[in-house]
């Protein structure tokens, strides 16, 4: 049984990573269009920027994936698919024969409609590297756009004493994944250590001017800045399963198994649109470890077993010295919980009409990150529990998510 993964990121490695450990026969094929091994994307927008490691994070490293059986194609792109013929074709003209595969073909960093092409981006180790090397001439850095990786960037330029503007579309920063408050605890932040944040307007022109960008806002202000970053999202890489007529609605669609429309054709991470049980819905949702976990699920299917994608979304983000932690899905909840947490933190439970608990959020260290593991437990339970012991610090919540 032939194996071939296109795609070379968190997900598509950890297939091949997985059917390797787990005793696969066959042969594994990973084509990835990036030349460099596999690497993290999380510390592209936190560390690297920071100087803190010079080098990419390599999950895979000392020739863990270098093993017979497994053929690793880097700097390869996959042009087609033809899935009756079970081939795939590369941009050199050669055809991969396939038994099973795998599209791991993950996101690309969306640009800004009406704006040149050449702003910036930041989704790959090279981007990251040219930002890292925009920044250390310091100056004054324009983010277009508060999500997540938005605010990352702005934290890190920040922390490297750059002056920092961030201008959002929406009336909130880090969108709807994260509870207000929590999003609110984040921006007060950035706003104690300096970042000029804009809401509700957007970039209308962006213009070269001796070195610099202009930047013209919608409401008519004008920015004269050095460094300019779009992070306005992404856009899954779905092209190569559209074209071989696979299902896609915003995301290549799967089931629990991550299996798609195609028989024999799975599909992992990022660019997938798949069941999400907490919100009882498919939904595309971009985080390292859902990617992670849906490798892990479609590996277990490819090896026939009947694995079912369960997995409570989980994300994190580190701004300064900030640690956020979201588990669940902010969107599902209805009416919100605050737990006092031993550490002056607060831990925030959103709960859905019936009374489950649908997300649990917070910023801190150890004891939210322990409470928001317990959490997890609980909303993957879809448990109704009773909302004066989900608030009193003296009900432990490992103990509520064992009940
Ligand atoms: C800057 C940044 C910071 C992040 N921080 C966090 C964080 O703090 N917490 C968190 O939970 N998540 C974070 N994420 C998200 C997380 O990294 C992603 O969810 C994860 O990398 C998704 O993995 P993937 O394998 O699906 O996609 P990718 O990592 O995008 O990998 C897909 C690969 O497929 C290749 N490819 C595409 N088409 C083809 C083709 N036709 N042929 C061959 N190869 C192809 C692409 O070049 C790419 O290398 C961050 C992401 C970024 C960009």
């Amino acid at each position: 049984m032939d194996v071939v993964i296109i795609g070379g990121g968190e997900a598509g490695a950890r297939v091949a990573h997985e059917l390797h450990t787990a005793g696969w026969e066959g042969t594994v094929t990973l084509v990835g269009e990036e030349y460099r091994p596999v690497y993290e994307r999380p510390p592209l927008s936190k560390n690297v920027l920071l100087d803190e490691i010079p080098e990419a994070v390599e999950p895979y490293r000392g020739g863990r994936l270098d093993v017979p059986g497994l053929t690793l194609r880097p700097g390869e792109r996959a042009e087609a698919i033809d899935v009756g013929a079970r081939s795939v074709r590369l941009a050199g003209g050669e055809d991969l024969r396939f038994d099973r595969l795998v599209l791991a073909t993950g996101a690309r960093a969306r640009t800004v409609p009406g704006l040149p092409g050449n702003v910036p981006v930041l989704r790959t180790w090279d981007e990251a590297l040219a930002l890292r090397s925009a920044l250390t001439g310091g100056g004054h850095l324009l983010v277009i756009g508060a999500g997540m990786i938005g605010m990352e960037v702005a934290a890190s330029a920040r922390t490297r004493g750059l002056q920092v503007s961030v201008v959002e579309v929406a009336d909130r920063a880090m969108g709807r994944a994260v509870p207000a408050p929590v999003a609110a605890e984040m921006v007060a932040r950035h706003e104690a250590e300096g970042v000029s944040l804009r809401l509700s307007t957007t970039v209308a022109s962006l213009t070269r001017e001796s070195g610099q960008w202009r930047a013209r806002l919608e409401d008519g202000e004008e920015l004269l800045v050095d460094h300019v970053l779009a992070c306005v999202g992404t856009a899954p890489d779905t092209d190569l399963a559209r074209t071989a007529g696979i299902e896609v609605d915003d995301g290549v669609v799967v089931d629990q198994q991550m299996r798609t429309s195609a028989p024999g054709v799975w599909a992992v991470g990022d660019c997938v649109s798949g069941p999400v049980a907490v919100l009882g819905r498919r939904q595309r949702l971009e985080s390292w470890r859902m990617a992670h976990d849906q490798a892990v699920t479609a590996a277990a299917s490819i090896r026939g077993e009947e694995p079912e994608h369960a997995a409570v979304p989980w994300f994190w983000s580190d701004q300064y010295d900030l640690s956020l932690q979201v588990s669940g899905m902010a969107v599902a909840a209805r009416t919100w919980l605050e737990r006092p947490e031993p550490d002056g933190s607060t831990l925030h439970l959103g709960l859905d009409d019936a009374g489950r608990v649908v997300c649990a959020a917070g910023v801190g260290r150890a004891a939210i990150a322990k409470d928001v593991r317990a959490a997890e437990r609980i909303i993957s339970s879809g448990a109704v529990l009773d909302p004066a012991e989900l608030v009193d610090p003296t009900v432990r919540l490992k103990a509520l998510a064992r009940r």
